[in-house]
This record gives C-alpha cells, structure tokens and sequence, in this order.
C-alpha cells in the first residue's frame, strides 16, 4: 500500500553545476528527479548546496570592491543570501515547468530565504577550513586578509584560498513559515547553502562569516518538520567503505552503529561523504521510522523504492 511520506531532498553541487549556464541546464533534470516523488505523492521540501555560487558571487562582490572602492566589502552572509535567491530561482522555474508538464498546473514552488542560526561559540569560528571563491597569489592573498579581514589558507602547492568557518546550525529561524507551506501542500526550496548563518544578539540576528555545510541543515530541517526520510542526492550511487582502494565495497544497508563504525574507522572523507554519513545517522537516531538514503540524483525515485543507493536506519 502507498503511503505518502514527507521527504527531505538535500542536493548536491552535481544537481546545479557550476557556472550560470550549466545551472540553467542542470536543474532541468534535477527537476525531472524532484517530480518523480511529487508524482507519487510524497511532500518534497528541498535542500541545496552551494559552494560554486557563493565563490562566484563572493569573487563578483570582491572585484565590485576594487572597481568602485565606494562599494564597501559585501559580508559572507549576504552572498549565500544572493546564491539562496540566484539558486532558488533557477530551481522553481524548472519544477513549474516540469509540473506543469505533468498536469501539475497549480502546485506552486516557493523558495523561503532562510536564516540559521550558529553558535558564536561554536570551534569552527576558531577554525576555517571550508575555502571559497577564487585562487590568490601570496601578494594578493596578504591584501586580502589586511583590506578585508579574509582567513587565507595556502591550497595543496596550487595558491592561496580564502577559507571560512563551517559552523553547526542550531535552529531554523523560519521554520514555522516552511511548516505550514509544506503543510499546504506547496513545493518548498528552503536553507539553500545550509542557510544563511546568523547569531543571535537580543533581537537582533547578526550575519557570520561562515558557510554552514547543506547536509547538516537538511538533517537539522528534517527532524524538525518530522520528516519520514532524508535523501541526500551527491555524484555516487551508493557510500562505500575503502573508497577508491581495491578492496572497495558499495553499501546497500547501513544501521546506525555500523556507520558509527565505519566513521571511526575513517572510511569516508572529510567534507565530502563524512557530513553526509554523520547527518544520515543523525537524522536515522532522531526517531522510529526515519529513515534516511544516500543515492545520485538520477536514481532518488528507484532510491526510495528500495532498489538502489545506501539505505541508513536504525
Ligand atoms: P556534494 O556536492 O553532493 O555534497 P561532495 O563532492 O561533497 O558532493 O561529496 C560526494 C563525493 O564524496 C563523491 O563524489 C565521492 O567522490 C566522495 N567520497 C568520499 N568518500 C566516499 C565514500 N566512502 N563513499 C562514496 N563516496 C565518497
Ligand atoms: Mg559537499
């Protein structure tokens, strides 16, 4: 028997390429894999990265900065704002299309600009590692950290990079409003790029210099909309452990402890499937039934059937 399941789809940068074109071409299929499950019936709220675009944009900003030195520096916060909305819209102008397509002539696509908010306290401030936008050289790389205040980090031999912090997100500022759309039955693109980091001062939520990772928001957004399942859709079919070696192994089904497992023993790499694992067991922990899958983008509707990707439960 059918039953309708609330989903949260996270996507990964395969589902938006990385340049304006290749989005505009990128989101067609993604949105082709997003109506297969609106077609069954499922809620689908989705989630999005965005590391490309917010380099791009923060470099755009950056050489608006030394054109015109006018135009102060723009915050990080307001470039994952601008990729939230750049991304956002690509996104709902190719589901309308698809839907309609499909005989879903009034199902409306709605991006909610999201803020997240981080604890100022939080290690990662103490710590950027996540490098964003373009390569520098060592005399650029010392303007930038003079003029702007950038933490620059030399790159594995290939230049210098601005890197930022990757703080936690702890709490969804405009949950309730994401909450009853999606109760209302709209599509709902929300806390693209892991949302845009703020902490809080009195009444007052203030931008952070970070880039919050898209896997922990999803995570972090699907147990508080109660959500039956978290798809993280990425550029492999199923997780594996000894990745890449020759004795690999592809993962069909993972219970919550044999993934512990496996994250300790260092199976899965920092900043690419580890955030993913950790937020799939996170998700699989917060309550019965919640299952979450990790699958490519092209396979989620055979996913949730149960015939392909990396299956995370208690
Ligand atoms: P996304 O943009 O979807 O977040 P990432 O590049 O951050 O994608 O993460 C997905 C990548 O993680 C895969 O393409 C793969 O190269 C890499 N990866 C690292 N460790 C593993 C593993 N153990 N199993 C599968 N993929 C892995
Ligand atoms: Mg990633």
């Amino acid at each position: 028997m059918f039953t309708r399941k609330r989903i949260v789809i996270a996507l990964g940068g395969n589902a938006l390429g990385n340049t304006l074109p290749e989005q505009m071409i990128a989101v067609k299929s993604t949105a082709k894999a997003l109506c297969d499950l609106i077609e069954e019936g499922h809620q689908v709220v989705v989630v999005h990265g965005n590391g490309p675009q917010v380099g791009m944009i923060n470099n755009a900003m950056a050489a608006l900065t030394r054109e015109n030195p006018n135009q102060p520096n723009t915050p990080l916060s307001v470039s994952v704002a601008m990729s939230q909305a750049y991304i956002g819209y690509d996104l709902q102008n190719a589901l309308r299309e698809e839907l309609r397509k499909r005989g879903f002539v009034r199902t409306p696509v709605v991006t909610i600009v999201t803020q997240v908010r981080v604890d100022p306290e939080d290690p990662a401030f103490e710590n950027p590692t996540k490098p964003i936008g373009h390569f520098m050289t060592k005399e650029e790389a010392e303007h930038a950290s003079k003029a702007y205040g950038y933490v620059v980090k030399e790159d594995a031999g290939r230049g210098y990079r601005r890197v930022v912090a990757s703080p936690k997100p702890v709490e969804i500022v405009e949950l309730d409003a994401i909450n009853s759309l999606v109760d209302a039955g709209k599509i709902v693109i929300c806390c693209g790029g892991g949302g845009i980091p703020v902490t809080l001062q009195g009444d007052h939520l203030k931008g952070a210099s970070a880039v919050i990772d898209k896997d922990f928001a999803s995570c972090l957004l699907a147990k508080q909309i109660n959500a039956d399942m978290l798809i993280i859709l990425t550029a492999v079919e199923k997780v594996a452990i000894n990745f890449g070696k020759e004795n690999e192994e592809w993962l069909e089904d993972l219970t919550v402890s044999q993934a512990k497992q496996y994250i300790q023993d260092g199976h899965f790499a920092a900043g690419s499937m580890l955030p993913k694992v950790q937020a799939a067991v996170d998700f699989a922990e917060s309550g019965a039934g919640h299952t979450a899958l990790i699958t490519l983008l092209e396979k989620a509707k055979e996913g949730i059937m149960g015939k392909t990707g990396t299956k995370i439960h208690l």
